[in-house]
């Protein structure tokens, strides 16, 4: 057969490490006579414009060697005005400088970047087969190179051509370039390889491995028991910084950034709670491989790069995987339930201490990720309620709740995955799928806790599932109602609604230098210097009300801050009845 070579080929070159440039030049067998060229606003997963046209520079079209002419048509799109049918070549220079998993990065170390950033999508010809050329580059002999993509022709560094069947699998394949750390394993039969860059000499990697292969099996398992899963390979891609943490997940790769010091280490007789976060981001961007990038919500089946794609479905696809994340950790047996308990504690306490969720529901929320969640200000705790959360803890109250009548949302997942054919889903097949396994209607429930405000039953459900509930003292800037920072002065970031610091009239940007009191025994008032929250006890013993004292705006003002009579608590959970709590964790 004759080898056909695709109608758009992009290549990704290195161009200057120390201005950390990429050149990209994109070849397009037939264009059309007005060929529009466009660059993603924003990349699936992360639900923000982050406008990555403002890192392209110099957008050049040719024609059999000569220019022809280009027109910018708006921030991310470009009109080249050439010969119909006429091998057009496109090239341009992308600035490469975020360490995020999102964008792309380019120095001396390290190359990584997302097709998003760099390669433009051909109008029209965005369902063909996509190539993708990235040379090996010369001064730096040592690096490899890492993606999902299939290798057409690849050195054994894995530099080369890669094939995509379409532009959004192009788009959904991060590639990392760098002297890395790498690994493989086998679960349930399909090859997983992990990459890890800027890893410290220290660094276990026998250990994660282990650790990953028993998250992989355990989810492999939850989704299909016995039979085969829909991926055939898989690449995480981790990149350990001096401080750092996220992911973000595709459909046969993930790209993760770890705190360097948080990875597994060789002689280690024990791994911290840092090393737990880790597997429980592994845990969480695997499980998206089936939630969210297959099972995903309708409004987001294409995906338009071009702008906002609104969803009120992420309080399941960011909350259910966060639900099952840490589940998922200890069922693998990676935690114990003790641990896991300690860990849904946190998620419940920083639910309980958002007001927002009181005046936004779980699926405004996700409606409103693109606004509120991701451009996240000091108000922000007061308005809205993290889909990521309290959607987790709709997960868990839906899970208990049918655990109670013999059931398990272990089955209701399954069941969707079915029903919507690994594709996308709405809110009505999650209701349908309900009523099919428990033979009752679940409106009531998923009304009140996703489209209402009221407190979810958290408290109930967890105590029939075996475990206790304890009140202890909340944190003196929960007491407040604060969040700060602690520099030299304490500066007030965030004044929660409907908390003493909010009666006293105290505002983001505030710097509260001292408190003014009536002292011991005398009656003059006596003011003192505050540094940090926590010599508030020392200057006002048992008093329940003071002067602050507060910088604003080049003003100083007295602000009077009464103290609530009974302190504010927050829950600590334990075990009751390790026996059902252990059968819930187990999944059985
Ligand atoms: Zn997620």
């Amino acid at each position: 057969m004759k080898h056909v070579p695709p109608l758009v080929h992009h290549r990704v070159e290195v161009l200057d490490l120390h201005a950390h440039l990429f050149s990209v030049t994109l070849t397009v067998a037939q264009p059309e006579a007005l060929q529009q060229l466009q660059l993603p606003v924003w990349i699936p997963g992360s639900y923000l414009v982050r406008e990555f046209s403002k890192q392209v520079m110099q957008v050049q079209a040719f024609q059999q060697g000569r220019a022809v002419r280009v027109t910018q048509q708006d921030k991310a799109t470009w009109v080249v005005s050439c010969a119909h049918s006429q091998e057009l070549t496109v090239q341009y220079t992308v600035h490469a400088h975020d360490a995020s998993v999102r964008t792309a990065w380019l120095d001396a170390q390290r190359g990584f970047f997302n097709p998003t950033s760099l390669c433009m999508q051909v109008m029209g010809q965005t369902h063909l087969p996509q190539t993708m050329d990235i040379p090996s580059v010369e001064a730096c002999p040592h690096w490899r190179l890492a993606t999902a993509l299939t290798p057409v022709k690849t050195n054994a560094a894995g530099f080369g051509t890669y094939l995509a069947t379409d532009y959004d699998e192009l788009a959904d394949s991060p590639v990392e370039m760098a002297d890395f750390w790498s690994g493989q394993f086998l679960a349930k039969g399909v090859p997983h390889r992990v990459v890890v860059t800027g890893a410290a000499p220290s660094f276990d990697g026998d250990k994660l491995l282990a650790d990953m292969k028993a998250i992989c099996e355990t989810e492999i398992n939850f989704w299909h028991g016995r039979t085969k899963p829909a991926h055939d390979h898989y690449l995480f891609l981790i990149s350990a910084v001096a401080d750092g943490y996220g992911g973000l997940e595709h459909r046969f790769s993930t790209a993760l950034i770890c705190k360097r010091e948080d990875l597994p280490r060789v002689g280690a007789l024990s791994h911290g709670d840092g090393y737990v976060g880790l597997l429980g981001l592994i845990s969480h961007e695997y499980f998206h491989t089936w939630n969210v990038k297959r099972l995903r919500p309708s409004a987001l089946a294409p995906y338009n790069y071009g702008q906002e794609n609104y969803t009120d479905l992420l309080w399941f696809f960011e909350g259910f995987t966060s639900y099952y994340d840490d589940v998922l950790l200890c069922r693998a047996e990676l935690i114990s339930p003790a641990t896991y308990l300690k860990l849904l504690t946190k998620t419940i306490n920083q639910v309980w201490q958002t007001p927002g969720r009181k005046v936004h529901t779980a699926a405004q929320a996700s409606f409103e990720a693109w606004t509120k969640y991701y451009r996240a200000d000091a108000n922000t705790p007061n308005l809205t309620v993290s889909y990521y959360t309290k959607g987790a803890l709709i997960g868990l109250c839906l899970d208990l709740s049918l655990r109670q009548s013999g059931y398990s949302l272990d089955e209701v997942m399954r069941a969707l995955w079915k029903r919507c054919k690994a594709g996308p889903m709405t809110e009505h097949d999650l209701l349908a799928v309900l009523k099919d396994i428990t033979g009752r209607s679940w409106q009531r429930e998923i009304h009140a806790w996703v489209h209402g405000t009221a407190e979810l039953p958290v408290m109930a459900l967890l105590q029939a599932q075996g475990v206790s509930v304890q009140q202890e003292a909340a944190s003196l800037a929960q007491q407040l109602g604060l969040r700060v920072q602690e520099n030299h002065a304490v500066q007030i970031q965030t004044v929660l609604n409907g908390s003493p610091a909010h009666s006293a009239g105290f505002a983001p940007g505030d710097e509260w230098l001292g408190v003014e009191l009536l002292a011991l025994r005398k009656h003059t008032a006596q003011a003192w210097r505050l540094k940090k929250l926590d010599q508030l006890p020392l200057l006002m013993g048992t008093a329940k009300q003071c002067t602050a004292l507060v910088s604003r705006d080049g003003q100083l003002l007295r602000l009077n801050l009464r103290l609530p009579a009974k302190p504010l608590t927050q829950w600590r959970l334990g075990l009751s009845n390790p026996v059902t709590v252990g059968q819930w964790l187990a999944g059985r």
